[in-house]
């Protein structure tokens, strides 16, 4: 039968026989000897036959079982402690495991591609039996590539379960490899990983306090550095606190200025939705006073957060704006079709159901004959958590902007000397203006470049500018942008100096903590390297993550996603 072109190396095919749709192929081992396992001296004395039935690739879409006659040899030398072994076939199916080398092979590929359940409902369409189990002891009993020890690296953390327990996730810079995972983010993890690995000379990272001492214990002689995405990210969310706070101010400031301000187009609303959305105000008002006095009484906002059920960042927001925060012209008109269930949906909240598609359910029986995301949206918002969409859709503009601002570097760096100008009002302001927009919004007009704003946008920023904090927060900012876009490491100090007696407890807190890490920082105006890929690396992590729908083990997930990088 060797005019079958079916290939069995160290093997003669004798018969092809289909069995109840399988195929059972019955091959002869044919090389002359074996070499003893323990000696390793070759023998070709046959002590006996037996018979094995490894499961094979499939073949015309049938499942392919092999009847293997294999031998077991005598090992003639006197010395060797071993009397007969098996002949060992590596190459085609190794001791005591139950499927061919090559058929292992593909489902490792399978099952490192795809999650465990689907790959096993997608190899028995091709004729390949596999059980999700199987396949992730497969992938479990891989070993990982080693790769060698990078000079150059960069730390992130990413959420294991986001919100709760975070882990570290370890790249090459210079590859933009991921090397290692970490289960957690502390310096208890990340100081005997590099004690393990030593070499390495630079390492970039976020201000993270854990960090900083895991590598300074684990790695003294690194150099590190602060990760200018990072940074720059940090310095984003200063201006918005600042912008938070000031906002209230800001919007009397314009009522005060004696222009007309445009009301935006609003449905007329009923009888009951001007009462339902006064109702819902009211217990705002409420809550935002409960937790103000809390605040007064000196409890710290986790515990306020605690005692109220709400999110920490919501009473952060809430104690940082200054008055009670009304909800924009803008945003309550998102939920004008909910605006008649919102007291019952507040009330279920309240009661601790966080599941939007059951108070979905619970308010179309009560009327409600629209979709599902406002309510999905609306009930995030209330919890003080931004929805997947809207957080990641900020978080991407925002790294859009970071990129340029660090890629900019690249080009030939236009010096620029003195602060940003703030083109002056007009004598006459202008009759009638918009009403101003959310603190987010505001904070993009004080970060980009002054030349990339419209005109109406310059006039917004001129008009806020007038506000002395906003004028402050608008030069610091954009003096600090330009310091790291163009890596001026020798405007690090002044830039310091001035934001620690700038008067704003925000810029202040924000430089004691460069002042801490001064080297890291002056570093980052210096070297090259960023954590940009880090980010990439992670969001390549969350895919990996969603495929295993949450049931695999943290050693899954590592073997995972460092065998598939
Ligand atoms: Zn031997």
């Amino acid at each position: 039968m060797s005019h079958i072109p079916f290939s069995l190396p160290g093997f003669e095919i004798q018969q092809v026989i289909p069995v109840e749709g399988q195929l059972h192929i019955t091959a002869t081992a044919i090389r002359e000897g074996a070499a003893c396992p323990i000696c390793g001296q070759s023998s070709r004395s046959i002590h006996s036959w037996y018979q094995r039935f490894p499961q094979d690739l499939p073949s015309s879409g049938q499942v392919v079982r092999l009847h293997l006659h294999v031998r077991r040899f005598r090992c003639r030398n006197k010395a060797c402690p071993r009397q007969t072994f098996a002949e060992r076939l590596p190459e085609v199916v190794p001791v005591s495991i139950q499927r061919t080398t090559r058929l292992t092979a593909l489902l490792k590929t399978i099952a490192i591609a795809v999650n465990a359940q689907e790959a096993s409902r997608l190899l028995a369409h091709l004729a390949i039996p596999a059980s999700g189990d199987t396949l992730l002891r497969i992938v479990k009993r891989t070993p990982l590539p080693i790769p060698p020890i990078p000079s150059v690296i960069g730390v992130d953390d990413f959420a294991l379960r986001r919100g709760k327990t975070y882990g570290t996730l370890i790249i090459d810079l210079s590859t933009h490899r991921p090397i290692d995972l970490l289960l957690e983010r502390t310096a208890e993890t990340l100081s005997p990983w590099l004690r393990e690995h030593p070499g390495v000379e630079i390492l970039s990272r976020d201000r993270s306090s854990e960090y900083s001492r895991g590598a300074s214990e684990g790695a003294p002689k690194a150099q590190q550095v602060l990760d200018r995405y990072h940074v720059l990210t940090n310095m984003h969310e200063v201006v918005k606190r600042v912008m938070s706070r000031k906002h209230a101010r800001l919007v009397q400031m314009q009522k005060d200025s004696g222009a007309t301000i445009r009301t935006r187009f609003k449905k007329k609303r009923s009888n009951a939705e001007i009462a339902a959305s006064q109702v819902a105000r009211l217990k705002r008002q409420e809550r935002y006073e409960e937790v103000l006095e809390l605040y007064r009484r000196g409890k710290s906002i986790p515990t306020i957060a605690q005692a109220l059920h709400m999110h920490h960042m919501t009473v952060r927001k809430l104690i940082a704006a200054g008055a009670f925060p009304e909800r924009s012209a803008h945003k309550s008109r998102r939920f004008v079709r909910l605006e008649p269930f919102l007291p019952y949906l507040e009330k279920r909240v309240q009661e601790g159901c966080e599941n939007a598609n059951l108070l979905w359910q619970e308010i179309g029986q009560q009327g409600y004959t629209h979709g599902y995301k406002p309510v999905n949206t609306w009930v995030r918002e209330y919890l003080g958590k931004p929805g997947r969409a809207s957080s990641e859709r900020e978080k991407a503009k925002r790294q859009a902007f970071f990129d340029a601002v660090q890629a900019e570097q690249r080009t030939i760096p236009q010096p620029e000397t003195g602060d940003p100008e703030i083109p002056s009002l007009d004598e006459k302001p202008p009759m009638e203006v918009d009403p101003l927009e959310s603190p987010r919004h505001l904070t993009w007009l004080l970060l980009r470049k002054p030349e990339q704003l419209t005109a109406k946008e310059q006039q917004v920023l001129t008009f806020i500018c007038q506000e002395p904090d906003i004028q402050t927060t608008y030069t610091l900012a954009q003096r600090f942008f330009r310091m790291v876009r163009e890596r001026q490491a020798d405007q690090l100090d002044s830039w310091l100096e001035e934001s620690l007696s700038c008067g704003l407890p925000d810029f202040r807190t924000f430089a004691e903590g460069l002042k801490r890490e001064y080297a890291p920082m002056a570093n980052a105006l210096t070297f090259f390297y960023s954590n940009g890929p880090v980010e990439g690396q992670v969001n390549r992590l969350k895919y990996v993550k969603r495929s295993m729908y949450g049931r695999g083990s943290f050693e899954l997930l590592r073997q995972r996603f460092l065998q598939a990088s």
